[in-house]
């Protein structure tokens, strides 16, 4: 069997401190990968610039100017990660047999990659990187990513544990999941839904190499609730249980009420219409809000506007884009 041809997708975005140290991991991998006999020589690595503002992209043109191994695009603005990452995946399908999705910064084990190929080699089309061990990060942000995976399988939204965005897929895997059209992006739970043969990894997560991470609390709560709201309609019959069940309570107000003035009780009812009235009040702004929230995806996904633009590609993605 001829080995495959493996493309790492690197998503980038103001990478300038960290670029030049992983893109030389990078490249040593594949170095290896290709002398064990485990992928082919015309396999890549496809740095993704996600609308940087510093030096990331001539960065990434230099290394491709000097190692054809390293190409890149980039998008015509930052996106944010999930749209860098499925551009990358999107141009690579077709010039590869398997993918791979990594960040930049050096936090995922790289040699993770020689376990994934073996799974892939055993007929599985989805190889998932699953953290072993958190020790790296802060105990906050332990907490907090826990709690976020605890949150997103309660509200119906099935995600692999402790897996990010290093994962492995077949371009046949690929294909299919070029089908899911959806603008509303949460990679790591739509992924799983395209099925296939699927397998997990385990490695360790290292600390970022240099730079600053992209995602502090306020952006991981936007995406544990992005995620949640893309995924599944749980809260909206959470809601629907919450709606009759206080029903059922102003149901026996309302016998209450009626019962206090049948017995001439009912002079000092100020205070307890008045709690009433605001906690009906809030509840209702709150189920609004989560049900404007549905609204607002489809809204998104109605206008079906384009997930990335590039605006950019390096010497050999551009050549191989006019022959096609
Ligand atoms: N990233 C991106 N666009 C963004 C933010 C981040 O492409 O708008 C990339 C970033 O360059 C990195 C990866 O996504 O390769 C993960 O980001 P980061 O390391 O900051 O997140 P963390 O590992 O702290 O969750
Ligand atoms: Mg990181």
């Amino acid at each position: 069997m001829t080995p495959p041809i493996l493309y790492i997708v690197v998503p980038c975005y103001n990478e300038e401190a960290v670029l030049p140290v992983t893109s030389g991991m990078f490249r040593e991998k594949l170095r290896q990968l290709t002398e064990s006999g485990k992928i082919a020589e015309e396999s890549r690595v496809l740095f993704v610039n996600d609308g940087s503002k510093d030096r990331t992209w001539e960065i990434i043109t230099e290394l491709s100017r000097q190692d054809e191994h390293f190409q890149g695009i980039a998008q015509s603005r930052n996106r944010g990660h999930q749209n860098a990452v499925l551009a990358g995946l999107m141009e690579a399908m077709d010039r590869c047999d398997i993918t791979i999705s990594i960040d930049c910064d050096g936090q995922d084990d790289i040699d993770a990659m020689d376990r994934m190929i073996e799974e892939y080699e055993g007929g599985c089309d989805i190889v998932y990187g699953v953290r072993a061990k958190r020790d790296t990060d802060t105990a906050f942000k332990r907490a907090t990513a826990q709690g976020f995976y605890k949150l997103l399988n309660a509200m119906g939204a099935e995600v692999v544990y402790n897996h990010a965005d290093y994962r492995l897929m077949s371009s046949r895997a690929l294909h299919e999941f070029a089908k899911f059209r959806e603008v509303n992006l949460y990679l790591r739970g739509m992924v799983p839904m395209v099925g296939f043969r699927s397998a997990c990894v385990a490695y360790d997560r290292r600390e970022r190499l240099a730079g600053e991470s992209h995602y502090p609390l306020r952006k991981m709560l936007a995406l544990a609730f992005n995620g949640i709201t893309s995924l599944s309609v749980k809260p909206i019959r959470l809601i629907t249980f919450a709606g009759f069940f206080i029903s059922i309570l102003s149901f026996i107000g309302i016998i209450w009420a009626l019962i206090t003035a049948a017995t001439g009780h009912s002079v000092a009812g100020w205070a307890s219409t008045a709690c009433i009235v605001c906690f009906i009040g809030g509840i209702q702004a709150l189920f609004l809000g989560v049900i404007g929230e549905y609204i607002g995806k489809i809204y998104l996904e109605v206008k079906d506007r384009p997930r990335y633009i590039i605006s950019d590609r390096t010497a050999e993605m551009d050549a191989e884009k006019e022959m096609r």
